[in-house]
């Protein structure tokens, strides 16, 4: 687990705010930027892991409190759980120590513009072994990653072909209804439908593309349900979903600690789940409220999973272990 944290605090050059994101804005703010950057003279120090283990140790003993008043003295947020909020300040100061200036967080590089999560639900029944389960619902909820928003949503459901009405068992997980289905487009017509999306918010084309990648929790969605899907429908799989940001993955190396569902990553960040669970807009929802809080934390958010070297059977997707301790090693 050291290794991991190690890959989101060894900074390298590259990932110092250049000026190239202001490409695109007026000359002024491009100067004023060039000053203001001028001015903060952002260096990369070498911060060494005697400095960090003391100060991670000191951590360690403080006070739910005393907690507190450290990470609000940096301005950070105080919710989470102990563990959430440990980890967050033990973040924090080797960012500090890095850049050695106020704002440490503002001089991270992200890797992407736009990061599109996505959570399929499709058709089930109940412990059914090879089950062909066929994507009845695509939802993608858009993050913008400077402004650490969500700025858009695309939601269709999907009219199954093989197993045309949803079981008692599939309605009630997913809250998705045979009307619903009935009078929706087949999966093809969905997928050119988030494609023609995509390519409106520039995110496909290769022409003035911003940089962009999916998210998911876990690896399920796109080895499993979308991998399946293109076969059902004879249709080859989509180049832009061969790598991905797993954000469960991300979520457990990030604050080191055991990888677990959206509601138990919610309740580690102090918040509750937003609407329906298993209705795949809600639960895209959720899971980008959890990418929103790992960019305010500080984590880079970078591809960690593909189609080629997932394996989504070593991942157990029901982890509900409450042996989520904290792994933090320096
Ligand atoms: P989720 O994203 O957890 O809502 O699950 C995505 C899809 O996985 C659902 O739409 C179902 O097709 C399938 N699924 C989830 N949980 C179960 C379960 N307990 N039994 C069978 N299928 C499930
Ligand atoms: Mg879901």
């Amino acid at each position: 687990m050291a290794s991991s944290t190690k890959k989101n605090l060894d900074l390298s050059k590259e990932q110092i705010k250049d000026l190239d994101w202001k490409k695109g804005t007026d000359a002024n703010s491009f100067l004023a930027e060039e000053q203001r950057l001028s001015k903060q003279k952002p260096m990369i120090h070498q911060v060494s892991q005697k400095t960090i283990g003391k100060f991670s140790a000191r951590i360690n003993q403080m006070t739910s409190e005393q907690l507190d008043v450290e990470l609000e003295k940096r301005q950070l947020s105080t919710s989470g759980d102990m563990d959430i909020r440990r980890i967050r300040l033990k973040h924090y100061y080797k960012y500090e120590l890095t850049f050695q200036c106020k704002n440490p967080l503002t001089m991270i590089e992200q890797q992407f513009e736009y990061i599109a999560v996505v959570d399929f639900e499709a058709t089930c029944e109940d412990q059914q072994d090879n089950y062909q389960n066929e994507i009845i619902e695509f939802p993608i909820v858009l993050i913008n990653v400077q402004q650490q928003t969500i700025v858009d949503k695309f939601q269709s459901y999907c009219r199954p072909i093989i197993n045309p009405i949803l079981s008692k068992f599939c309605t009630d997980l997913t809250g998705i209804e045979q009307h619903q289905v009935d009078s929706a487009p087949t999966f093809v017509e969905v997928l050119h439908n988030v494609e023609t999306w995509l390519n409106e918010r520039k995110l496909l084309l290769p022409a003035n593309k911003h940089t962009f990648a999916f998210a998911t929790d876990g690896p399920w969605d796109f080895t499993k349900f979308l991998q399946l899907q293109c076969q059902l429908s004879s249709i080859s799989y989509p180049q832009w979903a061969t790598e991905w940001i797993d954000l469960r993955k991300e979520f457990a190396h990030f604050y080191s600690v055991k990888r677990c569902g959206i509601n138990k990553m919610l309740a580690k960040l102090g918040l509750t789940f937003d609407g329906r669970p298993h209705s795949g807009i809600d639960d895209a929802t959720n899971i980008a409220r959890i990418g929103l809080e790992l960019l305010k934390d500080g984590c880079i958010l970078s591809l960690n999973d593909s189609i080629h070297s997932s394996d989504p059977k070593s991942t157990p997707r029901n982890n509900n272990n409450d042996d989520d301790s904290i792994v933090f090693k320096d």
